[in-house]
């Protein structure tokens, strides 16, 4: 079986190994020292130096979900590029706290432009979010663009990075991220189950801190107050964390823009097979994790055939693009030799 979905994706031999192991105790001194150099090596790849390091059990929507009721409330209004059924997370997430807020709507396959910014009055806003990459679409959305109308308005910038850290270059000094949200079995190849929410300390303070938990597991107060001793507030997902840190561990031996040039490489490598086949690539930007492809009408066909006659498993779509779309990853542990056997597979299908 060959995973080309997006989380879970192909993992690690190095990771499965940490894995099968008896999991440590966790309430002590030596666990405490993972945790931190874990904050210290996540903050050192997201460029960010005077920073924080939430880290959840729960997956990626957790910590969209914690990040919004702990900073925000209903008397301030966010701003959400809702190009997918990420971009409508953040949207249903915000309905149920009762944070106001306007969307940015792309239907698929509109791109999101500067002309589409510059007609937005962003004084009415105190923060920006967005899903880097919309995994559902496929969509990279222009960061640089972003950070400028966020600056222009003084917005802060919330970025849910969670397919696109590691697989696209991501700076949030550079880029004026305030807050990115990860989570463990994207890019990072690990078992699903953890989630991270990086902020600036400013963000901290000025939005966090002054308000009154309205929960309590996914509270990131508790978080930074147990964090301050190494902690977490209840037991973490032990064993993803140290999946994790072995991760990280690597990707920082065999440097990160060598990782990205990887799956970039293994992304333009089948983009470049595409041609030959008949199907289409959406007109937007794309990220390096994954490649979509449009096969009107015999989405649910292919993905069946091969399953069935290749074990490969692709990503298929949800709800509109259900038939059109589907979606091939490229993260994890793949390499060329695992897309001539797809291109290969998808030819026999007729493509
Ligand atoms: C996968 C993903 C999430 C989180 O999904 P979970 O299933 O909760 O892990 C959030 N945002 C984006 C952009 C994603 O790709």
């Amino acid at each position: 079986m060959t995973l080309f979905t997006v989380g879970p994706v192909e993992m690690y031999p190095t990771i499965q190994e940490v894995s099968s192991k008896q999991l440590p105790y966790f309430r002590n001194a030596s666990f405490s020292n993972i945790m931190f150099e874990l904050q210290e090596r996540m903050l050192r790849l997201l460029h960010l130096k005077d920073g924080l390091l939430v880290t959840l059990t729960g997956s990626g929507s957790a910590a969209m979900e914690s990040l919004c009721c702990c900073s925000f409330r209903n008397n301030q209004r966010v701003l959400i590029i809702n190009g997918g059924s990420f971009g409508q997370r953040f949207s249903s997430i915000c309905d149920c706290y009762h944070i106001p807020h306007d969307d940015i709507l792309l239907p698929f396959p509109q791109r999101l432009t500067a002309d589409i910014l510059a007609d937005i009055d962003g004084s009415k806003y105190c923060a920006l979010l967005v899903n880097m990459h919309e995994t559902s679409t496929g969509q990279l959305y222009d960061m640089q663009c972003l950070s400028q109308f966020a600056k222009k308005y003084h917005l802060y910038l919330i970025v849910d990075a969670i397919s696109s850290f590691i697989a696209d270059p991501l700076d949030m000094d550079d880029m004026g991220i305030d807050c990115v949200i990860l989570s463990s079995q994207k890019a990072l190849a690990l078992s699903p189950g953890i989630s991270f929410i990086a902020m600036n300390t400013r963000f901290y303070h000025e939005m966090i801190e002054p308000k009154d938990d309205i929960c309590k597991y996914l509270s990131i107060k508790e978080h930074v107050k147990h964090m301050k001793r190494g902690q977490t507030p209840n037991t973490p997902a032990i064993g993803i964390i140290l999946e994790c840190m072995k991760r990280l561990q690597e990707i920082e031996i065999q440097g990160l823009q060598q990782v990205q040039d990887e799956i970039r490489k293994r992304a333009l490598y089948f983009r470049k097979q595409c041609t030959q086949l008949s199907f289409t690539l959406p007109p937007f930007t794309l990220s390096n994790a994954l490649t979509p492809i449009i096969v009107d009408g015999c989405a649910q066909e292919l993905y069946h055939y091969l399953i069935d006659h290749h074990d490969l498993t692709l990503t298929p779509s949800g709800g509109t693009l259900q038939h059109t779309m589907l979606r091939v990853s490229h993260l994890g542990n793949l390499t060329l030799h695992h897309y001539d056997t797809l291109i290969q597979g998808m030819k026999e299908f007729g493509l």
